[in-house]
């Protein structure tokens, strides 16, 4: 069982790999636990579509400008989810 978690991605991890995923760069391996991630967990999810949309909006990635902002709404999304639990 702990080798299993540690092998899973936790969202801070799946959220610095948003802009390698869109961008194609990911290793076959690392893809595969960011989207095995993504399928159980709306948050991440959600987070991609907004990536998403801001790329179709600004029509390319922005990382330095944009998505610390975002990394930081989502880093206060995830705090509240945690909360909850
Ligand atoms: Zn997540």
């Amino acid at each position: 069982m702990k080798l299993l978690r540690r092998r899973d991605l936790v969202c801070q991890q799946a959220v610095e790999l948003v802009t390698d995923y869109l961008e194609g760069s990911l290793s076959r391996s690392a893809r595969r636990r960011f989207e095995a991630h993504l399928a159980g967990c709306p948050h991440c999810t959600e987070y991609l579509a907004q990536m998403r949309e801001t790329i179709r909006l600004t029509g390319r990635l922005t990382p330095d400008d944009l998505t610390s902002g975002m990394r930081t709404d989502f880093t206060d999304l995830y705090r509240r989810w945690r909360a909850e639990q």
